[in-house]
């Protein structure tokens, strides 16, 4: 087993390390054997108030942030992904051991990280207002003003990129931020507060309060002095939060949720290459990212060939050990794993065929071998409902309209993708499919300059690219009279 040290437990507040008021912890939890990694202090109510008002004074009107040069808030933003890709290593392996995925991908996503800092520092100096011809003897313009305290509550699936994603547009725009990792992985955020702290990030600009949802997270949502609260996580607890910010103070909210996302492969397609994007598409780290490709709909002509492919692909997987060169690791936590487990049961007990996996692997952590569902009704739980696992459902079709109403056929919205070599057929399913995102000959290519979010209950709003930052943006309209016009 590798040893990764484990330098950060305490909360971040005001740039200092602290335990929480009640002096209570909680473990955090190796997925691959379900030994105690360590205890990390457990941040609640008043925890949360402390936070909110360390960040409410550093953003105070003439506060050391509200008055720095926003090109230098962008400096501080490219100070931090230096020093983020400088531990990359450090971080990856410290987010393998929280969250289980293969280091070599947690790797990557820290170097994606850094690129999002970097956009948005590119930005920070860069934000503006319009010049308006408003009626009337008066000149007129808009300022676009930082929204102002923001809580960030992010997921255990990809916990620095989600941390980046939040972090990085608010700060560029001048926002202060209390976030709370899930209870899941609090480690990586609280490595990185530390590089926060380095970069210069003066006091309360960044805080970062690790507990549980129900009571960390809602004192974050429920605070009348939070003005904007951003989420990714469920759709079930993204509806509470909407619900909270309505209830206390309308915060400003955006939602990054859940997803059910159609993949659809027409009969053109190569079957090998499309069978290896559409793998890929279900089966990115563990199955556990919102915009899974969870639904391959292949026609007809090359279904047969397709599921067989699919299988074969999916049995050749290699899982174990994420410190070890593997395509996929445990699954987060015993709660996601029984609830994976169940579904694989329900997709047997509904008569779909299955093609590869179908059960756990191993005694030890949790493991599940990559499973593939063949001949897969449109009614079925595991067409229906959202996974979160390694499960790839395939169902077969054989029209273009067809499709795109079975397709769309869910209440989610958030990726969908469509192999085929005719241009015509990709980009009118662009232009049917209901989703936020939406790929043609790849799948889950996302970059900092594109915009990412849902349609339906997938979410509110959109990160990353231009659209990401006007969600930590507030218009102000400012109107001059000008003097009488003199008789001519
Ligand atoms: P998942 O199903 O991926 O675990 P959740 O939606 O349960 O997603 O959790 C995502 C994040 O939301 C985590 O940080 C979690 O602690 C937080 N959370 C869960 N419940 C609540 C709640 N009632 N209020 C605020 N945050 C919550």
């Amino acid at each position: 087993m590798v040893k990764v040290d484990v330098k950060y437990t305490k909360l971040f507040i005001n740039n200092e390390w602290v335990d929480a008021v009640s002096k209570k912890t909680f473990a955090t939890i190796n997925p691959q054997d379900e030994t105690v990694i360590t205890q990390v202090a457990e941040g609640d109510k008043a925890d949360v108030d402390l936070a909110v008002s360390a960040a409410r004074k550093a953003f105070h009107r003439y506060s050391p942030w509200r008055t720095m040069d926003a090109s230098r808030r962008g400096l501080l933003l490219l100070k931090l992904a230096d020093l983020l890709e400088a531990q990359a290593r450090y971080l990856a392996e410290l987010e393998t051991l929280d969250c289980g995925k293969p280091v070599k991908n947690a790797e990557e996503e820290v170097y994606f990280s850094a690129s999002v800092l970097r956009y948005y520092a590119g930005k920070a100096d860069k934000i503006l207002g319009n010049t308006i011809p408003a009626d009337g003897e008066v000149f007129s313009m808009t300022i676009k003003e930082p929204v102002g305290v923001c809580a960030q509550i992010i997921p255990w699936n990809y916990p620095i990129p989600m941390l980046a994603w939040k972090i990085a547009p608010a700060l560029a725009a001048g926002c202060t931020v209390i976030v709370k990792p899930a209870e899941q992985t609090p480690l990586t955020a609280l490595a990185v507060a530390a590089l926060i702290k380095e970069a210069g990030f003066p006091p309360g600009v960044v805080n970062i309060v690790p507990g549980y949802g129900p009571t960390a997270g809602a004192a974050l949502t429920h605070h009348p002095d939070v003005d904007k609260v951003a989420f990714t996580g469920s759709t079930e607890v993204g509806k509470l939060i909407l619900g909270a910010s309505s209830l206390v103070n309308l915060k400003r909210t955006s939602l990054e949720l859940g997803g059910k996302s159609p993949l659809v492969i027409f009969n053109d397609a190569d079957v090998e290459k499309a069978a290896q994007i559409a793998h890929a598409a279900a089966f990115a780290n563990g199955g556990q990212c919102c915009c899974a490709g969870t639904r391959t709909y292949v026609q007809s002509g090359i279904y047969d060939q397709f599921i067989l492919k699919a299988g074969e692909i999916a049995q050749k997987r290699s899982v174990g050990n994420p410190f070890d060169d593997v395509q996929q690791g445990p699954q987060i936590d015993k709660e996601m794993y029984t609830k994976v487990l169940d579904y694989i049961k329900a997709g047997k007990s509904e008569g779909a065929k299955c093609m590869a996996g179908g059960d756990k692997l191993g005694d030890k952590g949790f493991y599940i071998k990559p499973t593939v569902f063949a001949d897969v009704k449109d009614d079925m739980k595991i067409a229906r409902e959202e996974i979160f696992g390694p499960v790839q459902s395939i169902l077969k079709f054989d029209t273009f309209d067809e499709v795109v109403d079975r397709a769309n056929d869910t209440n989610y919205g958030l990726g969908a993708g469509v192999i085929t070599n005719d241009i015509t057929t990709a980009l009118s399913f662009a232009k049917h499919v209901r989703a936020g995102s939406v790929w043609i000959n790849t799948y889950d290519h996302v970059t900092s300059q594109t915009p990412f979010g849902g349609f339906k209950e997938s979410g509110l709003g959109r990160e990353l690219g231009e659209e990401g930052i006007n969600q930590y943006l507030e218009i102000k309209t400012v109107t001059m009279a000008l003097p009488n016009k003199p008789q001519l």
